[in-house]
C-alpha cells in the first residue's frame, strides 16, 4: 500500500509560511493581478481558488473578469497597464483563452519579471538553459511535493505522460535540471505501457480519466497524477488510484495532490516577483 503524497496538507504549511513572511513586510504588500476571459466553469473555479488563497496569506489580488468577446488588443492594453503598475508584482492570465485571442502574443506581452505563471519564452528559456527565472506553477508544485517527501529525482528514470504547454513541457525541463533521465509520452506514442512500466517516477498530465492502469505501473513506483477531469459530479485524475495505490510506493490523490501545490507555487512565485525568494527547507521536516 502506497504512501499518499498529501498536497492538501503540505499546501497548508506552505501558505502558513508565506503568510508569516507577508506579515513581516512593512508598507506595500505583494500584489497579484489575475485575468480571466469568459465564463469557462473550470477556469472560474481555478481563479476563485487563487484569489481566495491570496487573501488567506495577505497577498493583495486584483481580479479582472473580461467578457468572452474581448479583443486581443484590449487584453494587451490591460497587460501593458499592469506591467507598468507599481501595485502589481505578478500577472496571471488564466488559460485556456478563447480561440480568437492570440495566446502567444498575450503571454509574450507580460513582463518576464511579473510572469508568475512562468510561460513567457524568457522564463521557459531560462528553465531549459539553467537560468534563474519563474518556474511554471504545476511543475514547481510537483517538485515541492517530492522534496517534502524526500523523493530525489537525481538519476531516476522518470516518465511523463502528456506533453502539453502548461505541464508536460516545462516539467520536462525541470526534471532534466534535477538530473532525472526523462521520457515524455503523448497521444502519438505507439506503446505507452512499454514506457510507463519502466518508470521509477511516473507523472501523468493528460486529462484522460484513468488512463494509467495498474498493469502499466512498475512495482514500487512513485506515481504523480496531474490530471483533473470532471466525471459526473466527481473530480478524477489520469490514474486508476484505487488499484495503482496497491502497487506504487507513493502516489498523489486527486483531488488533494498536485492541485493545491500548484496554488502554493503561485503564491511563492508572487513573493519572488515582489523580491522575496523563500527557501522552504525548514518546512520540510517540522
Ligand atoms: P494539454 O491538452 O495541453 O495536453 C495534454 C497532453 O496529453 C498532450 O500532450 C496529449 O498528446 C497527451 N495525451 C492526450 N491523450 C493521451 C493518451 N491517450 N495517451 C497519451 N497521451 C495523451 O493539457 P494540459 O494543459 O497539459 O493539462 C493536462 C491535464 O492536467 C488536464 O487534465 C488539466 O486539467 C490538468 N492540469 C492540472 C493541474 C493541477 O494543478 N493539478 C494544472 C494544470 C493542468
Amino acid at each position: 500500500m502506497a504512501i499518499i503524497l498529501n498536497g492538501k496538507e503540505l499546501s497548508k504549511k506552505v501558505k502558513l509560511r508565506v503568510k508569516r513572511e507577508v506579515e513581516k513586510i512593512k508598507g506595500r504588500k505583494p500584489g497579484l493581478a489575475v485575468i480571466l476571459v469568459g465564463e469557462e466553469p473550470a477556469s472560474k473555479i481555478y481563479v476563485k481558488n487563487k484569489i481566495k488563497s491570496c487573501r488567506e496569506v495577505g497577498i493583495r489580488s486584483f481580479p479582472y473578469f473580461l467578457p468572452q468577446n474581448v479583443k486581443t488588443y484590449e487584453l494587451l492594453e490591460l497587460i501593458g497597464e499592469l506591467n507598468a503598475s507599481e501595485e502589481v508584482d505578478g500577472i496571471l492570465v488564466q488559460l485556456p483563452l478563447p480561440e480568437h485571442i492570440d495566446k502567444e502574443e498575450v503571454i509574450n506581452s507580460i513582463s518576464p519579471q511579473k510572469d508568475v505563471d512562468g510561460f513567457h519564452p524568457c522564463n521557459m528559456g531560462k528553465l531549459l538553459g539553467g537560468g534563474e527565472g519563474f518556474v511554471p506553477c504545476t511543475p514547481l508544485g510537483i517538485k515541492l511535493l517530492l522534496d517534502y517527501y524526500r523523493i530525489s529525482l537525481k538519476g531516476k528514470d522518470v516518465v511523463v505522460v502528456g506533453a502539453g504547454f502548461i505541464v508536460g513541457r516545462p516539467l520536462l525541463a525541470l526534471l532534466l535540471r534535477e538530473g532525472a533521465t526523462v521520457s515524455v509520452c503523448h497521444i502519438h506514442t505507439k506503446d505507452l505501457k512499454k514506457y510507463t512500466k519502466e518508470a521509477e517516477v511516473l507523472i501523468s498530465a493528460t486529462g484522460v480519466p484513468h488512463l494509467i492502469k495498474e498493469d502499466m505501473v512498475r512495482e514500487g513506483a512513485i506515481v504523480i497524477d496531474v490530471g483533473i477531469r470532471k466525471v459526473g459530479d466527481r473530480i478524477v485524475g489520469d490514474v486508476d488510484f484505487e488499484r495503482v495505490k496497491e502497487k506504487a510506493r507513493a502516489i498523489t490523490p486527486v483531488p488533494g495532490g498536485v492541485g493545491p501545490m500548484t496554488v502554493s507555487a503561485l503564491l511563492l512565485n508572487t513573493l519572488k516577483a515582489y523580491g522575496i525568494n523563500l527557501e522552504l527547507k525548514e518546512l520540510w521536516h517540522t
